[in-house]
């Protein structure tokens, strides 16, 4: 720095002082630049702030004229300073005019200056302003001088987002930080939430931006990294992490940015500057993040998420900080967002507080989804990237009906809501009114609905959804959560009291459905090509049969004295139900032999859900006493589309004729065999379809509990002959006849069926 070498720390420290005076916030911001102008020796330093219209406004200047404040403005992508916010990058030009982005703003008289040095405003990677110095004569800043002022950039950048600047804003204009923002993504859990947002991470909040002892801040840093080296290499010597997979693949991008020289020189430099260990971290990240963040390749923008996470422990061993969200200040109405979240996360959140949760990633199958519907929680995933456009505290709303989310909200978009919450609740008050009633069609075909669950905390909805009974227990769910092996008396005491719960209404316990992409956190299995084909399921209980074995004993032991219903995953061949009735009698065998009261009546059924099927249900009723249709994992298969794939997931509509033709096979050979047939995929749960397997004459669905309202309302409303007389009809004519889910609505549109 020329003529003052602590100038950047001399810089800091008079920095902080203006922060800290009890002035308002433009004499502050003028105070600024006059500071930072005198101790680089510029003639001229500006700040542009970034509003929420993407134009960038000239918010302080010491050097151009006074009265272009608030009034030049560029767009993003225009001029120098446009420039800069739009690549998020520095400019340090000895010849500003000569650059091809120039651009002159005769209010500001700018004319004059011929040197020009300008670094962006980051935050979390976001650009919030630009920060400029210009000099008359032709001169070259220096790389230090450029670092110097992104570090002085960071100070203004936290000025920024604590808001005092939102006061200066023009009438009609705000800041880019506070902008309303509407994102589209995918619609997990259906359901309206409107609160505050709760990042489930949250970034450590750096609060000492300035230290004196460079030396000192230096050695916290190494040590810190030294300590984050030792972390990663242990990760990578244990050895239940398997030899290939993802989990190593992030733990190589971890070591490689641990061991980036490149990456430790530049947070030195920070500190050199007057940073203080934790600021310097946050500086680089926040102009790491910018670049990659601009990336276009995909690998890299994943690279992004590893090494954000390698910055936040680092910056928690710098800060001592505990990982994870504190319950304690959780607020009423939070709506967590997160990049990702484990289903066991999610249930260490007080439910009472929970009114949504937004994810960057996640499948409307994967666990954390099946959790959140299982709580009610109203979820979207694949939501941009959230994560770094909200501030903790922000409002905000989720539409999980639609997969929209809305970050700081106008008033009339939320008013709009909270109408469009009242309508839901007035629709909920119409489904409680037939909550006791019989799921009747207007021509008087009896339909049972039942419920999906999985967890203890399903149960509650039993009693307030008015399902008859429960069609499908996920057992796995339990063992997903789970930190080891449920013990079998553990296993026991949890099938109790379910049974005990519900009463005397049926419950269908499917066996576990582990492999594929249900794993265990403490089971190691080989990495598969192509999992969900895979070792799972019944697969794996034949192959390992203590596992299967012990879950039968506890069944067993649980139901004493009443009906036990036992169901199989993915069966392919008759076979496999045969060996599992050997394991099953064995099993209560042993159970009457050592004097335990056995259940009245076991009944042992089976999924059909693996095409194969199709060609062996005239067997089935030999050997199953009862079937249900496992639609998520037969249209994964009958389409070859995989059901977790987001590209691939929604491509082809369960309502078309092929899949529409195999559940119609399936129900009638099931009639036909006097075999009784459930079905208990996810479109047993959405009213127009569920409408579609009445018409194909299915009498029974499962699904999950919010979903038996709209359905038991839809079903009451239905003409089921006459619908079953359209549908065959459309299903029989040879001729190509695509439109089924049109043909559907129309039918339900002009008969009144809510849908
Ligand atoms: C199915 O495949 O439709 C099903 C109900 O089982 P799961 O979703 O648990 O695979
Ligand atoms: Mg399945």
């Amino acid at each position: 720095m020329r003529g003052a070498p602590a100038g950047p720390r001399v810089l800091l420290r008079r920095l902080r002082e203006i922060m800290a005076e009890p002035i308002g916030a433009q004499d502050r911001l003028d105070k600024t630049v006059q500071q930072i102008a005198a101790n680089m020796v510029a003639e001229v330093c500006s700040v542009y702030v970034l509003r929420s219209d993407g134009v960038l406004e000239l918010y302080a200047t010491e050097g151009l004229n006074r009265e272009a404040v608030h009034h030049a403005t560029l767009r993003v992508g225009q001029g120098l300073v446009g420039t800069i916010a739009e690549e998020a990058r520095a400019l340090n030009l000895p010849n500003a005019q000569a650059h091809p982005a120039f651009q002159y703003l005769p209010e500001t008289g700018e004319e004059v200056y011929s040197s020009f040095m300008g670094v962006p405003i980051l935050r979390a990677g976001r650009t919030l302003g630009v920060l400029v110095v210009q000099n008359k004569a032709h001169r070259n800043y220096s790389d230090e001088e450029v670092e110097a002022l992104q570090t002085t950039a960071m100070v203004l950048a936290e000025t920024i987002a604590a808001g005092e600047l939102s006061t200066l804003a023009r009438p009609g204009t705000s800041l880019d930080l506070k902008r309303p923002l509407s994102l589209t993504g995918v619609a997990l859990c259906d359901g309206v939430g409107l609160g505050h947002v709760v990042l489930h991470e949250p970034r450590v909040v750096v609060t000492a931006l300035i230290a004196e002892d460079a030396e000192r801040e230096m050695q916290r840093l190494d040590e810190a990294i030294a300590s984050l080296r030792l972390f990663v290499d242990d990760m990578l010597s244990r050895d239940d992490i398997g030899i290939e997979g993802e989990h190593r693949d992030v733990l190589e991008a971890y070591r490689m940015f641990a061991n980036d020289r490149g990456w430790v020189r530049r947070m030195n430099e920070a500190i050199r500057n007057g940073l203080s260990a934790e600021a310097a971290v946050e500086q680089v990240q926040s102009d790491t993040r910018a670049r990659l963040q601009r990336s276009t390749d995909p690998l890299i923008r994943e690279r992004l998420n590893d090494f954000d996470d390698l910055t936040n422990r680092l910056l928690r061993v710098l800060m001592n900080k505990q990982h994870g969200p504190s319950a304690s200040d959780l607020p009423k109405d939070a709506i967590i967002v997160a990049r990702t979240m484990g289903a066991a996360d999610l249930l260490d959140y007080n439910r009472e507080r929970v009114r949504g949760l937004v994810l960057e990633e996640g499948g409307p199958t994967s666990h954390v989804t099946i959790v959140a519907r299982a709580l009610g929680i109203p979820a979207v995933s694949r939501a941009g990237n959230v994560v770094s456009m909200v501030e903790n505290g922000d409002a905000i709303i989720v539409d999980g009906s639609v997969g929209e989310v809305h970050l700081r909200p106008s008033a009339e978009l939320e008013s709009a809501y909270v109408e469009k919450v009242r309508f839901r609740a007035r629709r909920q008050e119409q489904y409680r009114l037939i909550r006791d009633l019989p799921a009747t069609t207007r021509d008087g075909h009896r339909v049972t609905l039942l419920m999906n669950a999985g967890l203890m905390v399903d149960l509650p909805h039993i009693a307030e959804s008015g399902a008859e009974g429960i069609g499908l227990f996920r057992t796995e769910l339990q063992f997903m959560i789970a930190a080891k092996m449920p013990k079998l008396s553990e296993q026991k005491a949890f099938y109790r009291s379910v049974l005990e719960t519900v009463g005397n209404r049926p419950v269908t316990f499917r066996t576990l459905d582990i492999g594929g992409d249900k794993v265990l956190p403490y089971m190691r299995l080989a990495p598969e090509e192509n999992p969900a084909m895979g070792w799972r399921a019944i697969r794996l209980g034949l192959d390992r049969p203590a596992l299967l074995r012990a879950q039968l004993r506890g069944l067993l032991h649980a139901a004493a004295g009443r009906e036990l219903r036992v169901m199989l995953p993915m069966i392919t061949e008759l076979d496999e139900i045969r060996q599992a009735r050997a394991l099953l009698d064995k099993e209560l065998e042993h159970l009457k032999h050592h004097g335990h009261r056995p259940p009245d009546k076991v009944l042992l059924g089976a999924m059909v859900e693996v095409p194969a099927m199709l060609w062996q249900l005239d067997g089935l009723a030999q050997v199953a006493d009862f079937i249900s249709v496992g639609s998520n994992d037969l249209l994964q298969f009958m389409m070859a589309s995989d059901r977790g794939n987001m590209q691939v997931a929604g491509r082809f509509d369960p309502l078309s004729r092929p899949f529409l033709r195999a559940l119609r096979t399936i129900v009638r050979a099931a009639s036909a065999a006097r075999v009784p047939v459930t079905l208990c995929g996810e479109i047993a749960g959405n009213p127009l379809s569920a409408m579609a397997l009445i018409g194909l004459g299915y009498r029974s669905l499962s699904m999950s509990p919010t979903a038996i309202g709209p359905v038991k309302a839809m079903a009451r409303s239905l003409d089921a002959g006459r619908l079953k007389r359209t549908l065959d009809a459309l299903l029989d004519d040879g001729a190509a006849y695509d439109g089924m889910r049109g043909a559907l609505t129309r039918f339900a549109e002009t008969e009144g069926v809510p849908i």
